[in-house]
């Protein structure tokens, strides 16, 4: 079924039409999900050319969400995030050039400066460089161990640290931070989440959700300090750390995570000239502002119909699906991605989705209730839903998503009634 999309302003970026030059070599910067998806997306397309992939990082195209989960817990090994089997991989007959960073792109030449020194020519260049873990920039940050989870070995320097009577200080209760408050309370760790805001995760869902999450949390023993800045870190004298809060207090703690979002990987487009706008401005093409030159997932920002603003979607889903239409569209297919927002995060066995961008001004609907094992809110303007989020209804959040699709108008007291399957609405 094709999605009805809300009509918005398109983004200035290049024109159609540019005249077709025969497509030699693609190269793929950054070797995350979308680099891996692009790369195997031009095999499945019939590109006989040469694919180069340059990653910065040792491993093979892999995806994160079980760094803070499966892999973290110990449940799950590194080389279960990847995204190819190692014949699968091979199989693409892709350049890959581990370990290399991308350090200028030349387009007048059409050709990406490598760290190692090579020059790689181009006829079009797709950015995957994604995005690292910010750092926090206060007194004493030079002088305890901080861990930030982003790579593999991120999870692997971490994990050791999550054990029963240790305390973990979590500075950030955002997704990441709440996903590794959960595995190391699972793992038996004393976590103390401290948020400067006044809510969990209060720039991505509504405050009904920061309540239930703060309660899941609480109800796990995870202490959470809310509207709490960290001012800075200091050696404690027994060799521990501080964390010490605006409020006067300190948090000694074994271990301290910052999970304190995002910081995109845009430096080598910004320093090409292209237009960037906190991440690569693409279009809905996935083109930059020079149309040999693609961008896809976490670094990508773009206007989304369904948000009708710009948008730099850090998600699973986008880093697949983007990654896939960068590639098609590198190709010179027909692409248009404007995709609805989705994510989802696991803690504590508890599964969360959100479709769609909830906003204060919608209206909300309930549907369920933690008694009955999950609820959904429905966001909607009038009658028709603009996004669902909910802990563990994944089936009915996925009519939910086709209702936000198909942007027809529902019968409220009917949405909001349990006896009536989603099916029917
Ligand atoms: C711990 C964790 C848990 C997550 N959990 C969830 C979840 O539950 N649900 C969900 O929807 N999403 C989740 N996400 C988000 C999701 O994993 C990301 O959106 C996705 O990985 C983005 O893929 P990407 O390819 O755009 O970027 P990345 O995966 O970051 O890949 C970018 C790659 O480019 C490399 N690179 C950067 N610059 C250069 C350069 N100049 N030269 C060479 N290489 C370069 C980087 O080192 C990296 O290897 C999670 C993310 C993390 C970190």
């Amino acid at each position: 079924m094709t999605a009805k999309r809300p009509e918005v302003a398109a983004a200035a970026l290049p024109d159609e039409g540019a005249a077709a030059r025969p497509i030699h070599t693609i190269v793929i910067v950054g070797t995350g999900q979308a680099g891996g998806w692009a790369a195997q997306t031009l095999r499945r397309e019939g590109f006989t050319g040469r694919i180069v992939l340059i990653g910065d990082e040792v491993h093979p195209p892999h995806e994160r969400p079980p760094l803070s989960k499966a892999v973290l817990s110990g449940a799950a090994q590194p080389e279960t995030t990847r995204l190819m089997k190692p014949e699968a991989f091979d199989a693409l007959g892709a350049q890959w050039r581990p370990g290399v960073q991308a350090r200028r792109i030349d387009r007048a030449a059409r050709q990406v400066l490598l760290s190692d020194g090579e020059a790689v020519p181009y006829d079009k260049l797709i950015l995957c460089t994604g995005g690292r873990a910010r750092r926090l920039a206060v007194p004493g940050a030079d002088q305890v161990p901080l861990h930030t989870l982003r790579t593999v070995e991120d999870a692997m320097a971490l994990a050791p640290a999550l054990m029963p009577g240790r305390r973990v200080v979590v500075v950030g209760g955002g997704w990441i931070g709440l996903e590794v408050a959960a595995t190391a309370r699972q793992r038996g760790a004393d976590v103390v989440v401290v948020e400067t805001q006044g809510r969990l995760c209060e720039r991505t869902v509504p405050a009904a959700i920061s309540e239930y999450l703060l309660a899941l949390h609480h109800s796990q023993g995870t202490r959470v300090v809310l509207g709490a800045g960290v001012l800075g870190f200091a050696r404690a004298a027994d060799g521990r750390s501080e964390v010490r809060l605006a409020d006067g207090s300190v948090l000694v703690a074994d271990t301290i995570v910052l999970g304190i979002g995002l910081v995109p990987n845009d430096e080598l487009a910004r320093e090409a000239g292209l237009a960037c706008e906190g991440g690569v401005l693409v279009d809905a093409r996935c083109r930059t502002s020079d149309p040999d030159i693609l961008a896809a997932g976490d670094v990508a920002v773009a206007l989304n119909p369904w948000a009708g603003r710009r948008l730099r979607l850090e998600s699973w889903q986008n880093a697949q699906d983007q990654g896939i239409a960068a590639a098609r569209s590198a190709l010179g297919h027909a692409v248009d991605y404007q995709p609805l927002p989705w994510f989802w995060s696991d803690q504590y066995g508890m599964n969360l989705q959100i479709y769609g961008v909830p906003t204060p001004a919608h209206r909300v609907v309930q549907r369920g209730d933690q008694a009955s094992g999950g609820f959904v809110l429905f966001y909607l303007a009038g009658d028709v839903v603009q996004a669902a989020i909910g802990p563990n209804a994944a089936r009915d959040l996925r009519f939910a998503r086709r209702l936000i699709e198909q942007r027809r108008p529902v019968n409220v007291e009917r949405l909001a009634d349990l006896g009536t399957p989603m099916s029917k609405l």
